[in-house]
């Protein structure tokens, strides 16, 4: 299976490394030139614990890639999707499927732009990968990924469980999801109540959480999560997300979620109009308001206005 990584950055170069290890015939592309010098040049250099890997996989810029292919993995961060998918058009052929596992809600909406619904899979992981520079990928732990057909259909099903049978073939733990768009607002409203949070204060998970004001905090963005994702047919329960947030933060402690590691360390542009700030876009169409949301998004993209002006 020809297989395209579009998007090789963190987690990107993970899953091309893991499906290429795997026998597949697998391309990295990506537009960040020191990447892709470094890749050509030395190999990707892939780092599991204590044992370093270097593996000659093959990487383009968008514009060097033609040919279609049988499967795309979508990995840019959310607001470069619509970009790479505009600039990988030569290799998205009539049977192309493309798999999403973007962090956030609505890249369905841009998919759907790109290519038939039938062949888009959505789906969620937990597993996670950093860069220590260009060229260089380091794994974080091990994780899981769940992954269903975007449209019903036995034929969408069947491809979906071959997907999921080639990741687990790749060494990764994935699973049919009988109900994706569940996942997919439950993990959003996880990242929505404390990513954005987590960089506007400057602070850790553990460190907002022992805040006195966390809880009312989370349960205000959380609560607009539920009404709209239930405006959306996917029913969520409140108590129950509040709780695993403050459990599962207190755990894991002193981990900078991805938004304070994008905008606050390295001040890049953040995924929040995929998160709070899709909540705040789909709650306006369906005619009624997000403040916490709303004040949220405006409050992260006045920060990194600031960051990027200085
Ligand atoms: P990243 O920034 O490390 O990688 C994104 C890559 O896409 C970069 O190398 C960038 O150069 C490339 N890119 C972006 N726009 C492009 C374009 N138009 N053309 C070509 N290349 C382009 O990001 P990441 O951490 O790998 O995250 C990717 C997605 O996966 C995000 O939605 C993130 O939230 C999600 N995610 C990441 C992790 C993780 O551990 N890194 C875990 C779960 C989910």
């Amino acid at each position: 299976m020809k297989i395209a990584i579009a998007g090789s950055g963190a987690l990107g170069s993970r899953f091309g490394y893991m499906l290429y290890e795997a026998g597949n015939d697998v391309i990295l592309i990506d537009k960040w030139k020191e990447h892709i010098d470094s890749i050509r040049e030395n190999g990707l250099i892939v780092q599991d614990g204590n044992n370093r890997k270097i593996v000659n996989i093959p990487i383009f810029y968008p514009h060097e890639v033609a040919e279609e292919v049988d499967l795309v993995f979508v990995f840019t961060k959310s607001m470069g999707l619509q970009d790479m998918l505009e600039d990988i058009k030569p290799i998205l052929g009539e049977n192309t499927s493309v798999i999403s596992l973007l962090n956030g809600i609505g890249h369905e909406d841009i998919l759907k732009e790109y290519l038939p619904v039938k062949n888009i899979f959505m789906g969620v992981t937990i597993y996670t990968s950093g860069l220590k520079g260009s060229g260089h990928v380091i794994f974080e732990g091990s994780g899981t990924i769940e992954i269903q057909n975007f449209t019903p259909g036995d034929r969408e099903e069947k491809k979906a469980l071959q997907l999921v049978g080639m990741l687990n073939q790749a060494g990764f733990k994935a699973y049919y999801s009988e109900d994706v768009k569940y996942s997919i607002w439950r993990k959003a409203c996880v990242n929505g109540a404390m990513n954005a949070i987590c960089a506007l204060l400057d602070c850790n998970l553990a460190e907002f959480v022992s805040t006195n004001q966390a809880e009312m905090i989370i349960r205000h963005i959380a609560k607009e999560f539920v009404k709209v994702a239930k405006e959306k047919g996917t029913i969520l329960d409140e108590d129950d997300i509040v709780e695993y947030i403050l459990q599962s933060s207190r755990k894991v402690g002193s981990h900078y979620p991805s938004m304070h590691q994008d905008l606050i360390q390295n001040h890049r542009l953040t995924e929040v109009d995929f998160l709070n700030g899709a909540v705040a876009r789909m709650s306006k169409e369906l005619s009624f308001e997000t403040p916490y949301n709303t004040l949220i998004t405006q409050l992260i993209h006045a920060k990194e206005q600031i960051i990027m002006d200085e």
